[in-house]
């Protein structure tokens, strides 16, 4: 199950080896671990919901306790001490775009806050409920999490917003094909959260960066349903795609995610390479990226 306090599986540790705690001690001197909180402690301070009575909405303790933060530093800070701040008053995971304009519906009328919620990744506080009278729903996505279409002759995928990175690739790669973005938070965050936040993948050099793969998509917003067709470039008029991509939600829900694929390669290796100094690894970075040598990945770490 994933960890309510931090990254991942909780049934994955990797604990310090005894050399990287050397290492930290001989940096910053020795420490005393601050001790981590009881979940219990914590859905104990969850308060009571806002929200009027819906049937596709739970409220939960736990359920809220598990969305109300990120992934940032301070999120990390907040969750280990217990120090959560503010919970959502409730969460929804519809499973269609009908279902999400339904629940939008509700909320507006009802004047809720609402926060789209993907894979819960983000470092910038954008699904942290905010302060303020008005009750908040966090509108999860990860019932949303299919192929939907593949047009093998455009290759266009069709996705359903709330699909996590490894089953992205896995429904394409049955089918011969894959996307090729890989943030690293790929394992939890979803194709929706990439196309919201306007995210930076690893091999981005090759299979381009999700502007460029967003090829357009269905938005649930506050007034009414936006459908982005996936017409080729055009000279004419601004491009609606950019309103969405790294709109963190302000635009409405993203719910169906058009985005353009690879045919998976017959074969892919990674390269390492050792060089004198840094000067030289600054120059053979620039020396390969301008000569265009169809690389997916480039990337120059010292020491
Ligand atoms: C360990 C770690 C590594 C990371 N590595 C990278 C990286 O390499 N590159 C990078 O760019 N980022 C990285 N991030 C940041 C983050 O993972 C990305 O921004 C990611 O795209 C967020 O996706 P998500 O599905 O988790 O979205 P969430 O965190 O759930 O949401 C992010 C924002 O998008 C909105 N949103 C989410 N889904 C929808 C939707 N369907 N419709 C409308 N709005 C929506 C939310 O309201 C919020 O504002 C990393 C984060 C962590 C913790």
């Amino acid at each position: 199950m994933r960890r309510w306090n931090g990254w991942g599986d909780s049934n994955n540790h990797y604990p310090l080896k005894p050399s990287g705690l050397a290492f930290i001690q001989a940096r910053l001197g020795r420490a005393e671990p601050l001790p981590d909180a009881e979940m219990a402690a914590v859905i104990a301070q969850v308060p009571a919901s806002r929200l009027p009575e819906h049937p596709g909405v739970k409220t939960d303790a736990e359920t809220r306790l598990r969305h109300a933060r990120g992934q940032s530093l301070p999120d990390w800070l907040a969750m280990r001490s217990g120090e959560f701040e503010r919970f959502p008053d409730g969460v929804a995971s519809p499973s269609s775009s009908e279902e999400v304009r339904a629940l939008l519906d509700w909320a507006l009328a009802q004047g809720i806050t609402v926060i789209p919620y993907g894979g819960g990744t983000s470092v910038a506080g954008h699904i942290n409920p905010p302060e303020g009278d008005a009750p908040v729903l966090t509108l999860s996505l990860a019932a949303m999490d299919q192929l939907m279409d593949l047009d093998t002759q455009s290759q266009i995928a069709t996705f359903g917003a709330g699909t996590p990175g490894p089953k992205v690739e896995q429904q394409l790669r049955e089918r011969g094909y894959m996307l090729g973005h890989f943030p690293q938070s790929w394992e939890l965050s979803t194709i929706g959260g990439w196309v919201a936040s306007r995210s930076s993948g690893q091999q981005s050099m090759r299979y381009g960066r999700i502007e460029q793969m967003f090829a357009g998509g269905r938005v649930e917003t506050p007034k009414g349903t936006l459908t982005i067709p996936t017409i080729p470039a055009s000279s004419a008029g601004p491009d609606l795609r950019e309103i969405i991509l790294g709109s963190e939600g302000r635009m409405g829900v993203i719910t169906e995610v058009k985005v353009r694929v690879t045919p998976l390669p017959e074969t892919e290796t990674f390269q390492v390479a050792f060089a004198p100094d840094w000067d030289t690894g600054k120059e053979l970075v620039r020396q390969m990226t301008q000569a265009k040598i169809p690389l997916s990945m480039l990337r120059l770490s010292n020491a």
